[in-house]
This record gives structure tokens, sequence and C-alpha cells, in this order.
């Protein structure tokens, strides 16, 4: 495999490399900001690339915050962008459910481990779900309640799926529910499964933490929805309509958005250094995952 072109300074091969593409996609966390500190530059390089023609879209793992979400963040941190650039892995499951999966009424219900990011994008795709942020589910698992499970008075008949993302409030009553759907049939998907997350300068567990648990209760993996998942691929290029040898992936980690691209065949991977991945592990001779090009930081492309 070939060793991954360093860009920083050299704005004949930054320029050569960004002619290769007509969209970028990118990662958010860990190239455009770390939690609420934008990165330099960042920007004037999304606007340069405006400038130059390119399709935009920005695909988040972050399955706690919506669209609408992303969008006041974007405002905040003065960076240029529409709500429907932004593609959150909430909003990848919503639309997957809704326009894929289509289960027919009324077993199309679905039970959610997750925060409020996700039940926007389900309303935003008319989804009807239970669990959430629904304070009736925020509570400790009482005697009655093993019975009320088991015995099937405390399930809603019309639940097909299961939808887990990072859930804050993760409790037993939640992952026993969500348990019992699974046992009955319900389609087991997750928003994303990445192990950890970045957060205050240390990382933390991730949404393929928080539903660890439940995927050793029922002995099978969810289908993710998000990256470095073909699922979500797919449907980003279902809505933007691009071609995929002129798109490149931008991104900080390499499990989950470089991989995402090189999965998904596109033209290029860009990997940056301001988030999680370091360059030793991607410039091992062994490394099983290589961008194709690297800068230190997403403003070093400014031009
Ligand atoms: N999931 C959560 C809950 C997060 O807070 C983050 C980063 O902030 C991520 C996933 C990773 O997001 P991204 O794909 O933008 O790096
Ligand atoms: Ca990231």
């Amino acid at each position: 495999m070939p060793q991954p072109k360093y860009l920083t300074g050299d704005t004949a091969a930054i320029e050569e490399f960004l002619s290769r593409f007509d969209v970028f996609l990118f990662d958010c966390d860990g190239v455009l900001w770390s939690g609420d500190h934008l990165f330099p530059n960042v920007p004037e390089t999304i606007e340069m690339l405006r400038k130059k023609g390119k399709q935009l879209v920005f695909v988040t793992n972050n399955s706690t915050k919506s669209r609408a979400d992303y969008k006041k963040k974007f405002d905040k941190l003065g960076i240029p962008a529409e709500v429907e650039e932004v593609f959150g892995s909430s909003y990848s499951a919503a639309v997957y459910i809704a326009r894929i999966l289509k289960l027919p009424a009324p077993k199309n219900k679905v039970f959610v481990l997750g925060e409020s990011g996700v039940e926007q994008e389900l309303d935003a795709e008319g989804v009807l779900y239970i669990g959430g942020t629904d304070a009736a589910f925020r509570r400790d698992i009482e005697p009655e309640d093993f019975t009320n499970l088991a015995n099937g008075s405390a399930l809603d008949p019309d639940v097909g799926v299961v939808l887990t993302g990072l859930d804050f409030h993760l409790n037993y009553l939640k992952m026993a529910t969500a348990f019992q759907y699974l046992q009955r049939g319900a389609v087991y998907l997750a928003t994303n499964i990445d192990s950890t997350l970045p957060n205050a300068h240390s990382l933390f567990p991730g949404a393929g933490a928080s539903g660890a648990g439940l995927t050793k209760a029922i002995g099978k993996e969810p289908l993710s929805l998000g990256k470095p998942s073909q699922a979500m691929m797919d449907a980003v290029e279902g809505k933007f309509q691009f071609d995929r040898s002129r798109a490149c992936m931008i991104g900080d980690r390499l499990n989950t958005d470089i991989q995402f691209g090189i999965d998904g065949k596109l033209g290029g991977t860009l990997a940056v250094l301001t988030g999680v991945s370091k360059k030793e592990e991607f410039l091992a001779e062994d490394a099983p995952t290589k961008p194709m090009a690297y800068v230190n930081s997403l403003g070093d492309l400014l031009m």
C-alpha cells in the first residue's frame, strides 16, 4: 500500500489534490473543532472550497445532536454551512428506518436507547418511537418490571425496531426492555458503534460501548448507520448524488472516517492530525488503514 502523502506546506501538492475532487465529506469533531474549540482557519478553508465550487457534506457520528443542533454549532463557531449539508448518524438511522427498512404499520415503531438528537430526526422522518428521553424509562428497575416485561404487558406491540445510540441515561430498565423487543424479533440498529468519543481532552465510552451490554445479551451485532458502515455511505450518496471517484473523505479517525472512505471506494481520503488517530498509526508499514494523504490540520489546505 502506498504511503500517505504529507501535504502540509506543499502548495502545489495541495492544489493538485483538491483538483481531483468535486465533493468533500467532512468528519466534524477532530477536523473542524474539538468540543467547543474551533481549529485555526477552518471557516476560511470551508469558504475557499465553496469558492472553488466544491460540494460539501458534514458527516458526523455524533447521534446525540440533530442536524438542527449541528447547524447551531456551525453558526456559533462561524463556519458557513447549511442544515441540509449536515448528515448525522441519527439522521442516517431515521432515513434508513423510514425510507429503506419501511416496516409495515403498525409494527414500525422504534424503541430508542439514545438522546434527543435521535428523537428529533425520527420526528423529522415521521417515524414513531418510544423510550429515548421519556422520563418513564429513566428510573430504576422494580421487581414488577421483570414480570411485566417477561409477560409482555409492559411492551408496546407495535415496536419492530430497537435503535441504540449514545445514551447518557442508560440504565438496566431500558436495556432489559430493548432486550425483550429484540427477543421478540425487533430489527436491531445502532446510530453508530464508536468505541470511544473525545471529550474534554480525554476519551470516554462511545455509542458502541453504551450499546455493548445489549449486544452481549442478545448475541448479535446491530446494523450500524454511522461511519464506517456503508449503509451510511449509501444514504449519503442517495441524498447528495455524486460520483464516488470524485469524492474525498476528510477525517481524524482511521477506523471510522478513513475506513468509511476506503470501503466506499471514494476517490480519496485525507487524514488530519487534530483528532483521535496519530500519524504513527497509519505510517506503520503494516497499518491496516492508510489515508491517501494527510495534513497537520484542516486549515493547512488554505491557499
Ligand atoms: N458521538 C458523540 C456522542 C460525540 O460527542 C462525538 C464527538 O463529539 C462523536 C460521536 C464523534 O463525532 P464525529 O464523527 O464528528 O467525529
Ligand atoms: Ca472525528
